[in-house]
């Protein structure tokens, strides 16, 4: 394939022309221009691999579909428009995401990574890129940013942050790690899958890369796989976009329709999505049964002070440790009706899951292990009083497991 650009086509706009738009109307016009042959106000779903040439090397902004697609190039201005950049590119998965990133970097390399991060991107870092690539990785506890100073090297490129972070959703201030990184002229990414672009915006805070698994909140309804980064800088953006073409891990055109479908509504979902959650976070914290609870929008919250700067609201997910340690946790997550018992967050249904042994066990035996008999919930949108009656008689029915362990951590 010719991998021809197609600057000038009137679907390649820059998302920057609808940057005097509130986040709800960008999220439902930005890219989502009516069908110019129909008039059809959704766009169809571009479901073809190739293109007509009129002549050799002469054809109308497209001319194969791993390189480009009209249904993925609509669903990238959209994602550009509400992290507020200029280039989204769009990916096979959150894991494509993050693992192009890697991909610019060099043997000899190093990355300073988050110490609490989702278990996929730990397993890429060491088991791919560290012994595959020669890249070097450091996780550090970012709490304090000085710490992510002292982590990095001369041949430090990169910085990687997920926050909240995946599941202890400690909160790491972004403004404050973006100044460290850029002192020493490496680039900071951030995962935002957990606050989505409608709670915080990392590029208006400094960070040069956004990188979203779109198969959570984005999708919005636990029905599609897929990925995405969104940048400002023009060259980096050029440099993402030809690995997205030479490595191929592209969505196809029904994801990435099914993704801009769910992005219309994110704005709704995760106003209900963060009441629900506040609601219950609160009734954990009230219970003498429960240990601790995780929650970035609670006042207890140890990060709470930048939650306020720079989140708008404290999200969906939240992680708490029941007394009577990792057997009550395992029969708590089995006991619940309305909480289904499933890996994976976001959608607008409630899951719980146990990441110990379920989205974190890639971690274990490491020094990112978490603690066994923590429990994470995803809050979707029902009803919150059905939500909080589940949870409370599940801890009701588990009742008898408290005091049959320490609490113990893995
Ligand atoms: N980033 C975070 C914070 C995640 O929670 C996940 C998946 O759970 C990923 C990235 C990977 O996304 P995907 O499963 O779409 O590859």
């Amino acid at each position: 394939m010719s991998g021809t650009s197609n600057e000038g086509h009137p679907k390649r706009r820059r998302a920057a022309e609808y940057d005097g738009q509130q986040f709800g109307t960008r999220a439902i016009h930005a890219g989502q221009e009516p069908d110019p042959t129909t008039g059809a106000v959704i766009a169809p779903v571009y479901m073809n691999s190739t293109y007509v040439q009129h002549g050799v090397g002469e054809f109308a902004g497209y001319d194969y579909s791993r390189t480009d697609n009209p249904t993925r190039r609509a669903l990238e201005i959209q994602l550009a428009a509400l992290e507020g950049g200029d280039h989204g590119i769009a990916f096979a998965s959150g894991m494509a995401a993050t693992s192009t990133v890697l991909q610019r970097l060099q043997p000899g390399d190093h990355v300073v990574c988050v110490n609490d991060v989702y278990g996929g991107t730990f397993r890429v870092f060491t088991k791919v890129m560290e012994r595959h690539a020669g890249i070097e990785v450091t996780f550090v506890a970012m709490r304090d940013a000085a710490a992510v100073a002292d982590a990095m090297t001369e041949r430090t490129k990169l910085v990687w942050v997920e926050t909240p972070t995946n599941p202890l959703l400690n909160v790491i201030d972004i403004e404050a790690v973006a100044k460290v990184a850029h002192e020493r002229r490496a680039l900071l990414a951030v995962d935002n899958t957990f606050a989505t672009p409608f709670l915080q915006q990392p590029l208006s805070l400094g960070a040069d890369i956004v990188a979203h698994s779109m198969t959570k909140y984005l999708g919005g309804h636990s029905d599609v796989v897929g990925g995405a980064l969104v940048v400002n800088d023009d060259a980096l953006a050029d440099e993402l976009r030809f690995l997205q073409n030479a490595v191929g891990a592209v969505p196809g055109p029904m994801d990435s329709w099914l993704v801009t479908r769910g992005i219309k509504t994110l704005h709704l979902r995760m106003e209900r999505h963060c009441e629900n959650a506040a609601a219950i976070a609160q009734a954990l914290e009230a219970r003498d049964d429960v240990e601790q609870v995780l929650y970035p929008g609670l006042e207890s919250h140890p990060d709470h002070a930048i939650v306020q700067r720079q989140m708008r609201a404290g999200g969906g997910m939240i992680s708490f440790r029941p007394s009577g340690g990792v057997e009550r946790a395992r029969e708590l997550c089995a006991a619940t009706r309305v909480f289904t018992l499933a890996e994976s967050l976001g959608g607008v249904e409630s899951l719980i899951e146990l990441p110990g042994l379920m989205t974190h066990q890639s971690v274990a035996g490491s020094d990112l292990e978490v603690p066994a008999d923590l429990v994470r919930l995803s809050v979707g949108v029902e009803h919150v009083d059905d939500l909080v009656r589940d949870l409370e008689h599940a801890l009701e029915t588990t009742t008898h497991l408290v005091g049959s362990s320490s609490g113990a951590t893995a």
